[in-house]
Formats: C-alpha cells, structure tokens, sequence
C-alpha cells in the first residue's frame, strides 16, 4: 500500500512564535492516522530544529527543509547542505518547487543533483514537477513534465526512485484558487506512473507517491485525494491554517 501523505509548505511565511504555536496546535490535535498515513511540514530553515523538537512525540509527523544545495560544501554563501539537514535530523525535502525553478533558475539537471544529494544523505526528496498555464493551454503538459522527470530522475537506479515521492503541481494552480479539476490531476499522476513504469517496470511505479498540489484546501481535499493515482497533497496557503490542515490530513485515503 502506498504512502499517503498531507504535506505543508508554509514557504516564507510566519514568524518563529507563530511556526511553533501551529505546530503545537497540530501535534495535540485529535487526528488518528492509517498506517500509511503522513504528515511532513516543510519549514524554513531557521525552523527546523524547533519543528523537529515539537514533533518528536508524533510518529507520523516529519519535518521537511524547503530546498538544498546541489553542491555538497564549501564556499557557497548563504547555501544549506543536504549533509547539514541531515545533522540536524531532517527527513525529507523539497526539490524543485516551482517558485525555486522560476525565481531561482533551479533546472532539471541541477535538481538532478540535489536528489542525489539528498538520497546520498537518507533524507526523501518531495520532487515537484508540473507546468504553466501556456503549456496546458497549449495540451502540451504532458511532454513536458515527462521530460522534467526523465532530466531529473531518470539517472536515479530502481533502489533510489522507489525512496522519492513525486508532487505534481501545475503552476497555474498554485497560490491562485484555482485547483486542476478531479479529472485534470488523476489524469496527470496516471501519466506520470506510466512514465515511470516504462523507465522503472510496474512494481516500482506503484510504490511511488504521487501527491498534487495547487490550492488543495480542507474543502475540496477529499475529492482530490479520493483519486486512484492521487496519494495526498503538498499544500501552501491551506497548511498555514491548523484547522484547514487538520481536515487535509483527515482527508488523506
Ligand atoms: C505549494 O506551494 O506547493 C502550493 C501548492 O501552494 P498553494 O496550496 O497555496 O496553492
């Protein structure tokens, strides 16, 4: 059974008291979660340390770092290390945002080598993909994120793609009320596990998560997640809320 999992992304919002008093909000909230059930809060990094203190007793919740290097040390101002999140106990991180492609010139080969960074450190990339309101509009999302995949993953072996989750996140939906409708995202995670099951055979493409993110809210996050291919969400504006993450997490399958 895969994994399901509500992941936060609270970008560069909230102060260290605010971060914290959700965080607290949420760890003595009253959630009983599945087995395969997550929940990952990716905080800024001056958080990351409380984050992990404040969910220590939460075995279903993990703390996630927002971006990493894709250079393993040395003289890069102002960069964080896979190798340095990992000493601090993180467990997963985001690679690729869109807002790091677009206003960082992140590319698929340089997310390439943060995944490696990552996996080479134990920590689980949350690889976003997804394209802009001209490629869809154009029917071409589907060429694209396959090729977003085959740059960024494709050099990975069956041993290390089968530790990523994948977060399909078409720009036009993030942070803008509008949500790919039910039918839109099923049909893009089928897609991308097919890709995936071509490169990587049909055991493996089944194991991996696959979440969608764009304006996921408590309202609609049921019928996105009730999707077949559809494993949860990564979620902005909605995870800085407690009483709309709370039903996010409730609403994974
Ligand atoms: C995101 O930042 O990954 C995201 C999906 O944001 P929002 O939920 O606000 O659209």
């Amino acid at each position: 059974m895969r994994n399901q999992i509500a992941a936060a992304n609270w970008k560069m919002n909230l102060t260290y008291q605010q971060g914290m008093s959700l965080l607290q909000t949420l760890v003595s909230a009253d959630i009983s979660l599945k087995k395969n059930h997550k929940a990952v809060f990716s905080v800024p990094f001056p958080y990351l340390e409380m984050a992990i203190a404040t969910t220590r007793n939460k075995e279903d919740y993990f703390i996630a770092a927002q971006n990493c290097s894709d250079k393993k040390s040395g003289a890069y101002t102002g960069e964080v290390s896979a190798e340095m999140l990992k000493s601090l106990g993180v467990q997963y991180c985001l690679v690729g945002h869109s807002e790091r492609r677009e206003y960082f010139g992140e590319s698929n080969l340089m997310l390439a080598d943060k995944l490696n960074f990552c996996l080479s450190f134990d920590i689980t990339p949350i690889f976003c993909c997804g394209e802009a309101l001209v490629t869809r509009e154009a029917n071409k999302q589907n060429g694209y994120v396959e090729q977003q995949l085959r740059e960024s993953l494709f050099h990975l072996s069956k041993d290390e793609i089968i530790k990523i989750v994948i977060a399909y996140e078409p720009i036009w939906a993030i942070g803008t009320g509008k949500t790919a409708s039910t039918e839109q995202a099923q049909e893009m995670h089928a897609h991308i596990r097919s890709v995936l099951k071509k490169q990587y055979g049909e055991p493996i493409a089944e194991q991996i998560s696959i979440l969608y993110g764009g304006s996921v809210k408590a309202s609609n996050a049921k019928e996105i997640f009730g999707s077949k291919d559809v494993d949860g969400g990564l979620v902005g504006g909605a995870s800085l809320i407690a009483t709309e993450f709370v039903e996010i997490i409730k609403a994974l399958k």
